[in-house]
C-alpha cells in the first residue's frame, strides 16, 4: 500500500480498480523521406488529421443529452486545433522542406506550439498548450494505426493517465474517477471532471508510472489523495467515509430552499462563482441567490480571436436567464494580456503576477475594453447586472474605468439599445494596497468584492500556482485577516455592500470567522453553498463578532489558530 498526493478537484471518494491509460509520447519515429515520396507523406498526415476530425465529430454527434455543457465546446476547441495553420501547415512544410516523416513533423511542431503556451504568464492559457499536445497525440496514434478511443473494458474503473484529452474523458462513460499526472485546478481535465461530477485528482506527477493496471485504488477527490493497494483496515475506513458523505449530501439537499439566516436573524446572501454562462442555471438549482462572480475571461480563452460584442452580450444574457431574475455580477476581463491572442508578438513579463493583468490590460486596450463594457451594459437591459472591476490598486484606474463606462453608455444609448443607467459598478479588493486604502475605493464604487485568492498571494508574496510554496499560502495569516476585516468594516461604515468571492468564502472552516467580521455576502463554487449555509444557520453573529475581534487583535499565528478552533469547537453547537 502507498499513497500519492495531488491537487484536489473534488467529487468525493471513490474506490475501484485502476485502468492505466497509455497516453503521451510513445517514441515518435524520426526518419527522412525521399523527395519523390514526400507528397505521399503529406497525404498520410492529412488522412490522419481527417480521421481524428471524424472521430471528434462522431463523438460530438453522439454526446448524450445530459453530457456536461463544456463537452461540446472542448471537442470544438480540439477540432479547431486540427485546422490550425500554425500546427498543420507548418508540419506540412517540415515534410516538404526538410523531408521529415509525418510523425516527426507533427510532433515537433506541436512541441514548439505547446512550448509557446507554456511561456505565457497566465495559468489558464498555459494549460491550453496541453490541448495542442493532446490533439497531436491523437493524430500520432492514428498515424501509427492505433487510433480510436480508449476502451473502458469490463467493470467501471478509475482511469489513471499521464494526461487525458477531453474527448477521451467523454468516451470513458464508465469512469468512476480520474487520477492524472499533469494539470492544475484550471486544466480542462479538472473543469470537465467537475462538470461530469466525477471524483478527480490531478497533478499527481508520476502516478501513471507507479500504478499498475487492475490494482485497487481509493481516490479521494476532495483531499487530493490516492491510496494504491489499500489494506483491509483502510478500505473499511474509506467505505465508512463514503457512506457518511452520501448521507451528508442527501441531508444537505434539504437546505436548498431554506433562507440563509443566522440564529440571531441576520440574513446572509449566498451567491455562486461561475466560469461559463450555462453554469448559472446549475447555480440557481443549487440554491444560489445570485451570481457573485462571473469570470468573463473564460469567454476569451482557448481561441485566437476576441469574442464580439454580440457574442458576449448573448453569453451574459444566458447567465441572466439561468439565474431567473436574480442578480449576476459580471467581472470584466481578468486575463494576462494580449499574449492570449498572439503569443508570438507579446513579450513575456519577467514577473507575470505583477504584470499587465486584469484592469491594467483592459485600460491599455481601451477599444477591446469598450466592446466588453457595451456588452455588459446591454445585458443590464435584460436583468439585474452588476459590473465588477478586477485587481484595482490605484484611484486613477477607477477614474479611467468609470470614464470608459460612461463612453460605452453613450455609445449604447446612441444606438437606442436598452440598458440600466443605474447598473452598480464595484471593484475587487485583491491587492493589499487597495485594502489599505479602502476608503478611497469604497467612496467611488457601489460595492466591493474581496478576492481572497489574490489578496493572500499578494500579501504573503506566495505565487498561488507554485506548489513548492503552497504550504506557505495561509488564508488565516493575521495580516490577511486584518485586510479582509478592514475592508468589510469600511464597506459597512459607508453603507456599501461587501462580498468575499475568493475560495475562502466557500470554506466552511472560515464561515464563522467571516460572519464575525460582519460579512453578509459570500460567493463561491456552487458545490460549497449548502455546507456554508449549514454553518450560517447554526451561527449567532452577535456572539461571533466579540470572539472574532479578540482574534484579530493578535499577531501570533498560534493564537489565531486557537481562536479559530474555538469558533468551531462544536460544529453543531450554536456560536
Ligand atoms: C480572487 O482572487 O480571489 C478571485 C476571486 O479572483 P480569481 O481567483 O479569478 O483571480
Ligand atoms: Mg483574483
Amino acid at each position: 500500500m502507498f499513497s500519492l498526493h495531488g491537487t484536489a478537484i473534488g467529487g468525493g471518494i471513490v474506490i475501484g480498480r485502476a485502468r492505466v491509460l497509455e497516453s503521451r509520447r510513445f517514441d515518435v519515429a524520426r526518419y527522412h523521406v525521399q523527395p519523390e515520396r514526400q507528397p505521399g507523406e503529406v497525404a498520410r498526415l492529412e488522412a490522419a488529421l481527417r480521421d481524428v476530425k471524424g472521430e471528434l465529430g462522431t463523438l460530438a454527434e453522439h454526446l448524450p443529452d445530459d453530457a456536461p455543457h463544456e463537452a461540446r465546446a472542448l471537442l470544438e476547441v480540439h477540432a479547431m486545433i486540427l485546422d490550425d495553420p500554425l500546427l498543420v501547415d507548418a508540419a506540412r512544410s517540415q515534410i516538404l522542406d526538410h523531408g521529415w516523416n509525418a510523425e516527426w513533423a507533427l510532433a515537433s511542431q506541436a512541441d514548439a506550439l505547446a512550448h509557446q503556451f507554456e511561456e505565457l504568464d497566465d495559468i489558464y492559457l498555459r494549460e491550453r498548450g496541453r490541448d495542442v499536445q493532446q490533439v497531436a497525440d491523437r493524430v500520432l496514434k492514428s498515424l501509427s494505426g492505433s487510433g480510436g478511443w480508449p476502451l473502458a473494458r469490463g467493470e467501471p474503473a478509475i482511469f489513471v493517465a499521464a494526461d487525458i484529452a477531453p474527448g477521451d474523458m467523454l468516451a470513458l462513460k464508465s469512469a468512476l474517477g480520474f487520477a492524472i499526472d499533469l494539470g492544475g485546478t484550471t486544466s480542462h481535465t479538472a473543469i470537465l471532471a467537475r462538470s461530469m461530477n466525477v471524483p478527480a485528482v490531478v497533478g499527481l506527477a508520476c502516478g501513471s508510472e507507479l500504478i499498475r493496471d487492475d490494482e485497487w485504488i481509493i481516490l479521494d477527490g476532495d483531499n487530493g489523495v490516492l491510496i494504491v493497494a489499500p489494506d483491509e483496515a483502510i478500505l473499511a475506513e474509506y467505505r465508512n467515509r463514503q457512506a457518511a458523505m452520501r448521507l451528508e449530501r442527501e441531508k444537505l439537499k434539504r437546505l436548498i430552499h431554506v433562507p440563509a439566516t443566522t440564529l440571531d436573524g441576520v440574513s446572509i446572501q449566498l451567491h455562486a462563482n461561475i466560469e461559463l454562462p450555462e453554469e448559472a442555471e446549475q447555480a440557481r438549482e443549487a440554491g444560489a441567490a445570485g451570481v457573485g462572480l462571473f469570470r468573463s475571461e473564460f469567454l476569451f480563452m482557448g481561441r485566437r480571436d476576441l469574442p464580439s460584442e454580440d457574442e458576449q452580450f448573448e453569453a451574459y444574457r444566458l447567465a441572466l436567464k439561468g439565474m431567473g431574475g436574480a442578480p449576476v455580477t459580471i467581472r470584466t476581463l481578468d486575463i494576462g494580456a494580449d499574449k492570449a491572442l498572439d503569443p508570438s508578438v507579446a513579450p513575456t513579463a519577467a514577473n507575470p503576477a505583477l504584470g499587465q493583468r486584469a484592469i491594467r490590460y483592459c485600460l491599455a486596450e481601451p477599444e477591446m475594453f469598450l466592446v466588453q463594457l457595451r456588452a455588459i451594459l446591454r445585458a443590464s437591459g435584460c436583468g439585474p447586472v452588476r459590473l465588477l472591476i478586477p485587481m484595482l490598486a490605484h484611484s486613477h484606474e477607477i477614474d479611467q474605468t468609470l470614464r470608459l463606462i460612461e463612453q460605452a453608455r453613450a455609445q449604447v444609448q446612441a444606438r437606442g439599445q436598452p440598458f440600466d443607467p443605474a447598473m452598480p459598478v464595484g471593484g475587487m479588493i485583491e491587492v493589499p494596497a487597495a485594502a489599505l486604502s479602502v476608503n478611497l475605493f469604497v467612496r467611488r464604487l457601489d460595492f466591493l468584492s474581496i478576492g481572497t485568492n489574490d489578496l493572500i498571494q499578494y500579501t504573503l508574496a506566495i505565487d498561488r500556482t507554485d506548489h513548492t510554496v503552497a504550504a506557505l499560502y495561509d488564508p488565516f495569516h493575521p495580516a490577511v485577516l486584518r485586510l479582509i476585516s478592514m475592508t468589510i468594516r469600511a464597506g459597512r461604515r459607508a453603507g456599501k455592500p461587501v462580498a468575499v468571492c475568493g475560495e475562502l468564502a466557500g470554506d466552511p472552516m472560515a464561515t464563522r470567522l467571516l460572519l464575525g467580521m460582519g460579512l453578509s455576502e459570500f460567493s463561491m463554487h456552487p458545490a460549497s453553498l449548502l455546507l456554508v449555509k449549514r454553518e450560517i444557520l447554526l451561527s449567532d453573529v452577535g456572539q461571533l463578532s466579540h470572539k472574532v475581534s479578540r482574534l484579530l487583535n493578535t499577531d501570533d499565528p498560534v493564537r489565531v489558530q486557537a481562536g479559530l478552533a474555538r469558533l468551531r469547537l462544536d460544529p453543531h453547537r450554536p456560536a
